[in-house]
């Protein structure tokens, strides 16, 4: 295993290791839970209606029903509710809270980035005065491989179904899109929220991006910024993939960089945190499991993949 460059704090071993079931190997690389609070209580919210941004997410009124949508005041709120009752949909758990603590956690943020600078070709082409947008499908799943496995060959008891199970938060797909179309007024005000204070932070030669993060199984989006760090333009540029460690023979592979492999580490080390340090596992309920079965089954649109 490759030993993490201990030199300085902000950079991100550019060998990053592919840990299927390795405790040890998660540790040394993991965000501590500490780093995660503060991040997450820096990230703006946007009023879903006016787009007012939040420094401070507990400010804002959420949707009770699918806790996704958030307003600065019920005028807002009661403004949005025609066009929001079309997708708003019960789920117990908050998606961006879970989506708030991935993009504070600096592991997974870096390993977003990389996508972006592969298909935007960013390497040699900084774009900084527009935005570019890319679609990511998110689900929670059964952090359970077995459970999944019952799940899918109807194994599972009425009881069973009933008790629910513990889930992660995966992200199976990142799909590039051609920005002229995908980027309304609202997504434009998260951009500018995004790109001003961080300009201000000396990030100012950096391209600002924005992820569309879809819940597979709704017609729901989240949208969050993201400013592309010279790390990540860095790695595409040393083309530094992954080493994979074989689980059963202990020798390494090396994984090429392509945004499969950079989703594939994000979801290994989501999976490989047994013990919820990265604030991604939650309960889900037996509608939550329903829920995903419905999205996995097809039940809901399947976008094209870009790679
Ligand atoms: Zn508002
Ligand atoms: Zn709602």
């Amino acid at each position: 295993m490759a030993a993490p460059e201990q030199e300085e704090q902000r950079h991100i071993p550019i060998i990053t290791a592919v840990h299927p079931e390795n405790k040890a190997y998660f540790k040394e690389i993991a965000a501590p839970k500490k780093v995660i609070r503060e991040g997450r209580s820096k990230i703006a919210v946007s009023c879903s209606q006016c787009m007012k941004p939040s420094s401070n997410g507990a400010e804002l009124l959420k949707c009770s029903k699918c806790k996704i949508a958030w307003y600065c005041s019920r005028e807002c709120q009661k403004a949005q509710w025609p066009t929001h009752k079309k997708v708003c949909k019960e789920a117990s758990s908050s998606m961006p809270k879970f989506l708030g603590s991935f993009i504070a956690n600096p592991l997974l943020n870096h390993t977003l980035q990389v996508p972006f600078v592969l298909a935007f070709d960013l390497r040699k082409n900084p774009i900084l005065d527009q935005p570019l947008i890319a679609r990511c499908d998110v689900q929670i799943e059964p952090s359970d491989m077995t459970y999944i496995m019952s799940l899918a060959f109807g194994r599972m008891s009425p009881a069973e179904l009933a008790k629910g199970t513990e889930g992660m938060l995966q992200v199976k797909t990142f799909i590039p899109l051609d920005a002229e179309k995908a980027i309304d007024i609202t997504r434009m005000e998260v951009w500018k929220n995004t790109k001003y204070p961080n300009k201000e932070r000396g990030f100012a030669g950096n391209p600002t991006v924005l992820v569309d993060f879809h819940m597979k199984g709704t017609k729901q989006t989240i949208t969050y910024g993201l400013v592309i760090e010279d790390s990540a333009i860095e790695r595409v540029k040393a083309g530094a993939g992954f080493a994979m460690q074989s689980a059963i023979f202990g020798g390494q592979t090396e994984v090429p960089l392509t945004t499969q492999a950079c989703l594939d580490f994000i979801n290994m080390h989501i999976r490989a945190d047994k013990k919820n340090q990265l604030r991604l596992r939650t309960h889900m309920t037996k509608e939550d499991v329903d829920n995903y079965r419905n999205a996995v089954s097809g039940d809901d649109e399947q976008p094209d993949k870009s790679e």
